[in-house]
């Protein structure tokens, strides 16, 4: 039986939704992206699904219920009392309480576990935009996240029987929440790349978490020459000798240029060539979002995203609906005061192109040693 199209999972619930006006998430990221890829005509009606909200006892699977309790709290009253702040970080350390503190990352969660449903059953690809927090603790808010969606989905899978996951983190901040929810965990094997000496200050190159987890942790102003290099001397060798049974690609979009959160300067050209090579390397990929703090940069990136994984080439210049998306936007960050032009009329970014410094090459050649056997499942 031929795997299904590529599906999208959103939710309408990210359109309205702020972390507050001073806070890194007070833009719009999916809804920009949907609507983009909506104005392109990229998303016919039965390729698109709505989320839907991950219940308490689905979340309780890797979360602890009196975390969940204080979650659905907070979202009730608005407010936390100051031992929910210490004990829970709700409320604290870049994790506000806001309108729907709640039912938001309950529905990101919702949405990956669905495709972790549907692709443990049918194959396939599924798009999560929404997905992707990869910083969310069993018991804590931690990174602007408040439940852990990618783990959520990752033991879906393996509770389904998978046994042979590989999960990969290209956001510009380590995925230490994953990393550690299946330290020693056979079963899911972890690579992230992300800047290196950036928040949470982990992910250094000999962290292996007992064996099945790969980090390289790059330089600044890492550009796409060298993010190629990563990906076709670490990922997709570490992708051919696993032979997974799955992957789950999370794509943080803060590993751009224009990010106001981190230094590396990734075109979204690197981001497309990464979706593209890993497609084919397993029969179940699921594709996440995660950071990504320029609104523009963010939306054109995950919209050509979902254009790779349905097989699409973006346009020259966008189409009159999906500019005045674009324009439509605004940002109250420096780089927001004179976007250039290109953030409005295309989907694609210049390449940024540069040597591969030595330091690079390195980091990949260590990937590479003493991969573990991977377990060979029956699914
Ligand atoms: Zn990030």
């Amino acid at each position: 039986m031929p795997a299904p199209s590529p599906r999208l999972i959103g939710s309408e619930i990210y359109r309205k939704s702020t972390y507050g006006p001073k806070h890194p998430l007070a833009i719009p990221r999916v809804s920009t992206a949907l609507d983009l890829i909506r104005a392109l005509h990229w998303l016919p009606g039965d390729r698109y699904l709505d989320s839907p909200r991950a219940t308490p006892a689905e979340l309780a699977r890797f979360h602890h219920p009196d975390y969940i309790a204080a979650l659905m709290r907070a979202e009730a009253e608005q407010a936390v009392p100051a031992e929910v702040r210490e004990r829970f970080h709700i409320g604290a350390r870049g994790n506000p309480v806001y309108p729907e503190i709640f039912r938001r990352p309950a529905t990101s969660a919702g949405g990956v576990l669905l495709a972790a449903s549907l692709t443990a059953a049918e194959g396939g690809i599924l798009h999560v935009p929404g997905g992707g927090t990869h910083h969310g603790r069993p018991d804590r808010a931690s990174g602007f996240c408040y439940l852990n969606d990618a783990v959520l989905g990752l033991l879906r899978w393996c509770d389904l029987g998978l046994t042979n996951i590989l999960y990969i983190d290209i956001d510009a901040h380590h995925g230490d929440g994953v990393q550690d929810a299946f330290q020693d965990d056979p079963r899911v094997f972890t690579l992230s790349i992300h800047e290196g000496g950036r928040w949470p200050f982990t992910g250094a190159l000999e962290d292996r978490a007992g064996g099945y987890a790969r980090n390289i942790p790059v330089p600044p102003g890492l550009n796409d020459n060298e993010f190629l290099h990563l990906l076709r001397q670490a990922v997709l060798p570490v992708a051919r000798h696993l032979r997974p049974q799955a992957i789950m690609l999370q794509c943080g979009a803060d590993a751009l240029e224009e990010d106001p959160l981190a230094r590396l300067s990734l075109s979204n050209n690197a981001y497309w060539e990464a979706v593209r090579a890993i497609r084919g390397m397993a029969p179940r990929l699921i594709v996440l979002g995660g950071g990504g703090y320029n609104p523009w940069s963010v939306a054109r990136c995950w919209a050509g995203i979902w254009g790779v994984l349905d097989g699409r080439e973006p346009p020259e210049r966008l189409p009159p609906e999906a500019e005045a998306v674009l324009r439509a936007l605004s940002f109250h960050r420096a780089a927001g005061r004179n976007p250039p032009e290109h953030w409005f009329t295309t989907l694609r970014d210049p390449p940024r192109p540069g040597p591969v410094r030595g330091e690079i090459r390195h980091l990949a050649a260590a990937t590479l040693e003493g991969l573990p056997d991977p377990l060979r499942g029956v699914a």
